[in-house]
């Protein structure tokens, strides 16, 4: 018996309201909950068909009938192509999940430019690229709906170097067919895809923390986004079904990635179909290596899941640790976490100096590109540290890099267990 949950808050905003109850039956496709009234939010819909089992002030839990069903859905029904990425409840897939509806509800300015990050900024996460390999002229028609609903002059489709196999078809698609659309190559650096970052490397123009894209006449959306606004726009199918990389101590293949989850499964089930976990495991992170959270084999997969990583048990840390802490990497709480697993008493803790606090959040003033951390690491030294936990992108942790180990300083980064999970080489010095 298959019993999928969805949460009633799953992006920024305001909570849905649940509009079935107990007892109710669904088909694959129905709108579940609604976005409350004069507030920010989405509809959700259900991704199986089904009997609904509880509604809770938090989720609406949904046994499936038939486990095989099959994919048809009930359709969307709104007239416009804005109207149906609203009804859909599509939200932004790269990062907290802002509803997309919104973001798009604002024209550019002439001249302006939607840049689609397809940059797969974290390591390990596979599933962005692998559905610009396999569905480039979908993810592309995503693009167009947009640069049409903004009256956008340009797209941009951004993706590192190293991913060929995507570009070759990225360029395959526009050739000829999409004038105003163009590739932009970007380094394989974290964090390549933060959406200032994409911008000052597209457009050359840096923003402040608190400015938005449309101050620089523009628009950012994530891959698979796009793939999903053509979705609703072309074949009515509301938001229901997640791609997810699957990734870490697996029995199976290390790295999968699973193409149209039901939104709502629960990770254990998922970590069973890629082969249930090897042995004994450290964190069960929700997201990338850098930025995601632990999660528990019962948590459901929500609209803004990317991956699921089985991290390597913690290395044995010494008795006192200092941490280290990015506005674009793991948090405060995620390396006390991990410090506390390492068995380490926390020493101190330094932000790097251009993560700033606006809004109850850090946000970086020039995204991956280092200020310095000799003053940072010196000032976890004094404070006692004999090692240090970072959670910084590529160039600073290549700056800790250049002090740290003179200091007789080891470092450890929050992304260690993941990438050891899957053999993938460690954060630490820039090549
Ligand atoms: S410059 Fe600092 S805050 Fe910004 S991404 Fe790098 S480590 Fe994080």
């Amino acid at each position: 018996m298959n019993r999928y949950s969805f949460l009633l808050k799953q992006h920024i905003g305001a909570p849905a309201i649940a509009i079935v109850k107990a007892g109710d039956r669904v088909k694959r496709g129905a709108l579940i909950a609604v976005k409350a009234p004069d507030a920010m939010g989405c509809n959700i819909h259900s991704s199986v068909s089904g009997k609904v089992t509880c509604v809770t002030s938090d989720a609406i839990e949904i046994v499936q009938e038939n486990e095989t069903e099959a994919k048809e859905y009930v359709k969307l029904k709104a007239e416009t192509p804005l109207g149906l990425i609203e009804e859909a409840g599509i939200v932004g897939l790269g990062g907290a999940g802002f509803p997309t509806y919104i973001k798009l509800s604002k024209p550019l300015q002439q001249g302006g430019i939607v840049i689609l990050n397809a940059v797969e900024c974290e390591p390990i996460l596979r599933h962005n690229i692998f559905m610009v390999e396999k569905k480039a002229r979908e993810v592309i028609r995503g693009l167009q709906i947009v640069m049409e609903i903004v009256h956008a002059d340009r797209g941009r489709i951004a993706i590192k170097e190293k991913h060929k196999e995507a570009t070759d078809a990225l360029k395959i698609c526009i050739a000829g067919n999409h004038t105003g659309i163009g590739v932009c190559l970007l380094p394989d650096l974290y964090p390549m895809g933060e959406e200032r970052a994409l911008i000052r490397e597209v457009q050359g123009m840096l923003l402040n923390i608190d400015q938005l894209p449309m101050e620089a006449n523009a628009v950012v959306i994530n891959a698979e986004t796009a793939y999903r606004i053509f979705e609703a726009v072309e074949e009515r199918k509301p938001f229901i079904d997640k791609d997810i990389t699957v990734a870490g101590k697996l029995k199976g293949e290390l790295i999968q990635v699973f193409e149209d989850v039901p939104i709502g499964t629960k990770v254990g089930s998922l970590i069973e179909r890629a082969g249930g976990c090897s042995g004994e495991y450290g964190e069960l992170i929700m997201g990338g290596p850098f930025t995601g959270k632990r999660t528990t084999m019962d948590s459901p997969v929500v609209k803004t899941t990317g991956g699921i990583l089985v991290t390597e048990t913690f290395l044995k840390g010494p008795q006192k640790i200092g941490l280290l802490v990015c506005a674009c990497g793991a948090d405060k709480e995620r390396l006390l976490q991990i410090s506390q697993d390492m068995g380490s008493e926390v020493a101190g803790i330094e932000y790097c100096k251009q993560a700033q606090h606006i809004k109850q959040a850090y946000k970086c003033e020039n995204p991956g590109k280092c200020p310095g951390q000799v003053q940072k690491v010196l000032a976890l030294k004094k404070a006692g540290a004999q090692a240090l936990l970072i959670s910084n992108c590529s160039d600073c942790t290549n700056t800790v890099m250049s002090c740290a180990p003179q200091l007789k300083l080891p470092v450890y980064h929050c992304t260690d267990g993941a990438l050891r999970s899957v053999n993938h080489k460690l954060v630490r010095r820039l090549k």
